[in-house]
């Protein structure tokens, strides 16, 4: 017994479709692509976060020194006995206690800049870390990815010969009716007859071509267009 060539040539051109399918597939697997971006998104916004603060912290940094120069002149000033006018010591006085309470309330906020740093830094380390492991398996997953797809290019390749050598053998006809039902059968142009029913949309058959079948004669389902064969193929083809 041999396969009916038909038959083994629509195998084949399902097993390329089934390739190129998974080809399809993989070529669009984007999930740890997108999972990448999202924590170099996340490691920039950490970045330019601390970035501002430690602007802000030098700048409040200078000012706090300013007004450090500024409380000590105004201390020199008002204990270095030059001035000893009342009012004008009691201005100086109250000029000095502000600078103060300036100052003081500038170290608050550059202690509290402090301790965001340190959390800020700690939390851009973490995300790094994350960020270089998630960049070395996107590197593998591709690498395997790329070998997925090479390997089902080499296989369709091989079967792409295989399905010239099946074709060879079929008439021109044949190949012409089952070219176009490729096509618009949604790439399923020969339905195997099995326990006398059209695998292709169910249709029973009549009698007539079961016995067209086994005489090997061309035959179409009657319902659903395709070109029938029985999986026992009788070399006696006429
Ligand atoms: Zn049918």
């Amino acid at each position: 017994m041999q396969v009916n060539p038909l038959l083994a040539l629509q195998d084949l051109d399902d097993q390329i479709a089934k390739l190129q399918r998974e080809i399809v597939a993989l070529k669009g697997e984007r999930g740890f692509l997108e999972r990448l971006a999202q924590a170099q998104a996340q490691e920039r916004e950490l970045s330019l976060q601390l970035e501002k603060l430690q602007e802000r912290q030098r700048q409040n940094n200078a000012r706090e020194e300013e007004l450090q120069v500024r409380a000590q002149r105004l201390h020199a000033k008002l204990y270095g006995g030059s001035v000893i006018n009342p009012k004008e010591l009691k201005d100086l006085q109250g000029e000095l206690l502000e600078t103060k309470t300036k100052q003081e309330s500038l170290q608050e906020i550059l202690l509290l800049g402090m301790e965001e740093e340190e959390d800020l830094t700690q939390k851009l380390t973490t995300q790094r870390q994350e960020l270089e492991k998630l960049e070395r398996d996107a590197k593998q997953h591709l690498a395997h990815l790329l070998r997925q797809i090479k390997r089902r290019q080499e296989r369709i390749a091989s079967l792409q010969t295989e399905r010239q050598k099946a074709r060879q053998p079929l008439e021109q006809q044949l190949l012409y009716a089952y070219d176009n039902l490729h096509k618009s059968k949604g790439g399923r142009a020969v339905a195997e007859v099995t326990n006398n029913q059209c695998s292709g949309c169910g249709a029973k058959m009549p009698e007539h071509k079961l016995n067209e079948l086994r005489q090997n004669r061309l035959s179409f389902c009657e319902t659903c267009g395709r070109l029938l064969a029985l999986r026992r193929f009788f070399e006696s083809r006429t």
